[in-house]
């Protein structure tokens, strides 16, 4: 039985040689993240072109997201790139009239954009929430804070207000020629970082179509704004996907919010027919340790539990000491978590209609896959990926296997869970050995053998979007037509 929940992978300068990449791929990564907010736009086209032939060596669909690294909101540098000791109690200043490479144990640069959005009483965190600042004197170009929780804080690390509100759009001029190189690289996926409203995501999806890409979009939920009920639906709905970005959104609305948030993204991605990644130290220990901890365990294990498509690792893979490992043991928890009936049975859609025939038939087809008994696996003949997305909806314990001419649909449901992408070539066959052909294919999986149930999703032409009409169900072994 595959894998079902999917492993989203961060490729850096530790992990990004042909070996590495390959040894990931055998490990069980299905997509990798190419993270703009480090390396070149020639860096990120080289890995994306070695992931494409190594996986196309393994005969692997690996799908490609490109992350924008956003308006990451930072303070400046300190001299020398020194690190600092902030002490409990202590006064620290962020100036924007200062250098902003020159700062000390005193003050540091800060943006005046983002100045404007600090109040008085604001609670500031740097570098993901490891230090918290209370504002205590607001003047036009500085804020100077008490340190609430010390730390060591170094260079260009991150700076949120709790409570959300530091704006700054969600494309910089940094992101829209980060889109043309994501556009140029052919990328599957792109993801938007710190997404305030739909609008951010319409904007991109327009940048895209001017680059000549049809990326799907994910939006990373990781402000406290685009989780409140006028904001989020919007998000959801323009969006492809969305993306439960743990770290930066903790920081936001506390770590204490997490749990509950997590679960209803989760929940809204699904009835939306959108795809989920969780994000973020899902296994932060094994940076430099060979194992997990038993709470990163339980992580992803209850990720894949609360129904998320994918699970992503960040540092772990991108300059972690064990990268490969890393993505073994993730992989190796996921199909323990998927062995507990919460990750099999599908709690239907009873109160929902549909008004489209694909979605009516995918989910009829789920409903088939799941009590009778006999069937072992799912066709879908799939054009855009699109019936797929919609069956791997549905929580069972039966594979989906997409099967697509194009590989970029192929790579496309590399990531959704329960989905196993099918290069397949029907160019040269005739129609009546479409459906004969597509289930001697399970075997090279050994996803059948003579004797199982089998069933067959397709529409009338191939290569259509839109187009699924026929369900079919067969009998290895028999004759199928
Ligand atoms: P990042 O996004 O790793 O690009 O910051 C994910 C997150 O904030 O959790
Ligand atoms: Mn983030």
């Amino acid at each position: 039985m595959p894998r079902r929940t999917k492993i989203l992978a961060t490729l850096g300068p530790g992990s990004s040689d042909d070996y590495s990449i390959r040894e990931l791929i055998i490990a069980g990564v299905n997509v990798f993240r190419l993270n703009f907010s480090h390396g070149s736009a020639e860096e990120h086209t080289q890995r994306a072109q070695a992931i494409r032939s190594i996986g196309n060596q393994l005969k692997t669909p690996v799908g490609i997201l490109c992350d924008m690294q956003g308006p990451k909101i930072r303070i400046g540098s300190f001299a020398d790139d020194k690190r600092i000791q902030l002490n409990e109690g202590s006064t620290f200043t962020l100036d924007s009239q200062l250098n902003s490479e020159l700062g000390n144990e005193d003050s540091v640069f800060i943006a005046q954009e983002l100045l404007e959005d600090i109040e008085q009483t604001d609670i500031l965190l740097l570098d993901d929430g490891r230090l918290t600042l209370q504002v205590s004197v607001k003047t036009d170009h500085s804020v100077s804070c008490t340190v609430v929780q010390g730390g060591v804080l170094s260079s260009k690390k991150g700076v949120n207000k709790f409570g959300g509100g530091l704006s700054a759009n969600a494309l910089t001029e940094k992101d829209k020629a980060d889109i043309k190189t994501a556009a140029a690289l052919n990328t599957d996926y792109l993801a938007i970082s710190f997404v305030q409203s739909a609008t951010d995501i319409e904007e991109t999806r327009s940048l895209l179509t001017a680059a000549g890409s049809d990326a799907h979009i994910i939006a990373k939920v990781e402000r406290a704004e685009a989780i409140t009920e006028e904001l989020l639906p919007g998000i959801i709905e323009s969006a492809d996907g969305v993306m439960v970005a743990r770290g930066d959104l903790g920081v936001e609305i506390g770590d204490a919010n997490l749990v509950a948030v997590q679960k209803q993204l989760i929940e809204a991605a699904n009835a939306a027919n959108k795809v989920v990644i969780t994000a973020t130290q899902m296994m932060e220990s094994m940076i430099s340790a060979p194992t997990p901890t038993r709470a990163e365990v339980f992580d992803v294990a209850n990720a894949v539990l609360d129904g998320t498509d994918a699970v992503m690792l960040s540092a772990e893979t991108a300059v972690g000491q064990y990268p490969v490992e890393t993505v073994k043991a993730m992989a190796r928890v996921i199909e323990g978590a998927e062995k507990h009936p919460l990750a099999q049975r599908s709690k239907h859609r009873m109160h929902q209609t549909f008004q489209r025939i694909d979605e009516s038939l995918a989910l009829s087809a789920m409903y088939v896959a799941n009590h009778l008994q006999g069937v072992k696996a799912v066709i879908c003949m799939t054009e855009t990926g699109f019936t797929p997305l919609l069956m791997s909806r549905i929580t069972s314990s039966l594979p989906i296997y997409a099967m697509a001419q194009k590989l970029g649909t192929c790579e496309i449901t590399a990531l959704y869970k329960g989905v196993v992408p099918v290069p397949f070539d029907t160019s040269n066959l005739d129609p009546s050995e479409v459906n004969h052909c597509a289930v001697e294919k399970l075997r090279e999986y050994d996803a059948v053998t003579d004797g199982d149930l089998v069933l067959i999703t397709k529409g009338d032409f191939v290569n259509v979007h839109g187009g699924t009409n026929t369900l079919k169900i067969v009998r290895v072994g028999d004759t199928i037509r």
